[in-house]
C-alpha cells in the first residue's frame, strides 16, 4: 500500500466532528411537515388513545407497519375498546391474531386487557412503572405508551431510533453492547414538551430517511449535526456483533384427511412456542431427526388397519427467531367418521380458515392438500 493510500485509509477511519449538535426543534419542525399517516396515530395536536397506542405497539413488535395494518383494523372493529377485548374468549383473540406471528403477544394482549380492567378500572396507567407491571409490557412498550399517549418525557428506543442515534453520534461499540449508551443519548435529546411527537418523529426519520440501506441524508433535518454523515460512512452504523445462526431442526408433520372432508388437528400446549395454536400432529422438532423412523410418530387410530401414510415430495421450511425448521409432510386418507385419537380433533376443511393456525401449519396444510389438487388452503403470508 502506498503512503498516499494509507493516509486516505486513516482519514476515513478518523471520526469527523459534526458542525453542530442535533436540535429537537429541527426534527419536530420536519415531523410537522412529513409525519407518516398511520391508523393508530392521533391527528396533529391531539393526544392519542392509550388503547390504540398499546394495541399498535404490541402488534408492531418484530412486525412491519404494512403487515400490522389489516390486523389492527380488524381488532379495532371487533373490540373497539379495552373492556370488549378483555371480555372476549382467548380462543377468539388467537384466531383473529392467526397469521401475525409471535403468538405469545396475543396471549399477553388478552391477559393485559383483563389486568387493565381488573386493576385499573379499564384505564391504562400513565406511569412507566405501572405500565411495566402489566402482562406483555416491557421497557420499550411502557415508554412508548407513556410518551405517545401521555406525553411523558421519555423516549422509547426501537430499531429505528437505535439506528438514528448510532449514526448521529457515530457510536463505535456494536449493538447490543451500545444499547445503554443509545438510550442515554436518546433520553438526553428528548425535549420536555412534545416528547410523544419527538419519539414518533425519530421513528419516522428512521423509517423514511435514515433507512438501513442508502439513507437519504441530503433530506435529513439533522444532517449538519450527524457524525456518521460527516464521516461519509453512515450505512456502517449501527455496528453489530455477528449473529450466531440457530441450528437447523427437523421433524415430520402428519396430515390425516377423512373421506367426509375433515382434517385431524390438535391444540399446542398453552405455554411455549406457538402456545395454544392449532397444528396437525407432528413429531418432535429435533437437531438429530431421523427420517427413516418418522412414520412411527404418526397418530394412531382405533381402527384395526392403520392408514397408509405417503410422503409428500419436498419439504416445508420455516424460520423462527432462534432456529430454522424443516418438516417432512406425510398424508393419509381415512374413512368417514373415523374417531380422532386422544388429544386430537377433526376440523372440516371448509372451517380451517377459522382456526388459530400459525403460518407454519398453513404451509404444511397447503403442501399436503395441494399435492392432490382437490382442496386448497392459502399459505400464510406472515411470520411465526
Ligand atoms: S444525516 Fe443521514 S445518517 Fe445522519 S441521521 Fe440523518 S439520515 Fe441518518
Amino acid at each position: 500500500m502506498t503512503v498516499a493510500a494509507k493516509t486516505t485509509e486513516r482519514q476515513r477511519a478518523k471520526p469527523t466532528a459534526a458542525a453542530s449538535s442535533p436540535q429537537p426543534t429541527d426534527l419536530l419542525a420536519w415531523y410537522d411537515r412529513h409525519r407518516r399517516k398511520l391508523p393508530w396515530r392521533a391527528p396533529p395536536g391531539q393526544r392519542a388513545d392509550p388503547y390504540r397506542v398499546w394495541l399498535s405497539e404490541i402488534m408492531l413488535q418484530q412486525t412491519t407497519v404494512k403487515a400490522v395494518g389489516p390486523y389492527y383494523a380488524r381488532f379495532l372493529a371487533r373490540w373497539p375498546e379495552i373492556r370488549a377485548l378483555a371480555a372476549a374468549p382467548l380462543d377468539e383473540v388467537l384466531r383473529t391474531w392467526a397469521g401475525l406471528g409471535y403468538y405469545a403477544r396475543a396471549r399477553n394482549l388478552h391477559a393485559c386487557a383483563r389486568a387493565v380492567v381488573e386493576r385499573h378500572g379499564g384505564k391504562f396507567p400513565a406511569s412507566e412503572t405501572d405500565l411495566r407491571e402489566l402482562p406483555g409490557i416491557g421497557a420499550y412498550t411502557a415508554a412508548a405508551i407513556a410518551a405517545i399517549a401521555f406525553d411523558a418525557s421519555t423516549t422509547p428506543v426501537d430499531g429505528n431510533i437505535e439506528r438514528v442515534i448510532a449514526r448521529l453520534y457515530a457510536l463505535d461499540p456494536p449493538l447490543p453492547v451500545a444499547k445503554t449508551e443509545v438510550s442515554r443519548l436518546a433520553q438526553a435529546l428528548t425535549p420536555p414538551r412534545r416528547a410523544g411527537d419527538f419519539a414518533q418523529a425519530m421513528m419516522d426519520l428512521g423509517a423514511t430517511i435514515c433507512t438501513p440501506k442508502r439513507p437519504a441524508c441530503a433530506l435529513c433535518p439533522w444532517n449538519e449535526s450527524c457524525a456518521a454523515y460527516a464521516r461519509g460512512d453512515a450505512e456502517t452504523f449501527p455496528r453489530r456483533v455477528p449473529k450466531r445462526e440457530g441450528q437447523l431442526r427437523r421433524g415430520a408433520a402428519f396430515v390425516a384427511r377423512r373421506a367426509d372432508g375433515f382434517i385431524l388437528v390438535r391444540t399446542r400446549p398453552a405455554k411455549g412456542l406457538l402456545g395454544g395454536m392449532t397444528e396437525v400432529p407432528t413429531t418432535e422438532w429435533a437437531k438429530d431427526f431421523d427420517e427413516s423412523v418418522a412414520r412411527k410418530g404418526a397418530p394412531r387410530f382405533a381402527a384395526k388397519k392403520s392408514p397408509k401414510w405417503r410422503r409428500i415430495a419436498g419439504l416445508v421450511r420455516h424460520v423462527f427467531t432462534h432456529f430454522a425448521l424443516e418438516l417432512t409432510v406425510y398424508a393419509a386418507n381415512v374413512p368417514a367418521r373415523t374417531t380422532a385419537p386422544e388429544d386430537t380433533r377433526w376440523v372440516a376443511i371448509s372451517e380451517l380458515a377459522g382456526e388459530a393456525l400459525p403460518s407454519l401449519m398453513r404451509k404444511v396444510l397447503a403442501h399436503a392438500l395441494h399435492s392432490d389438487r382437490k382442496h386448497k388452503v392459502q399459505p400464510g403470508k406472515d411470520r411465526s
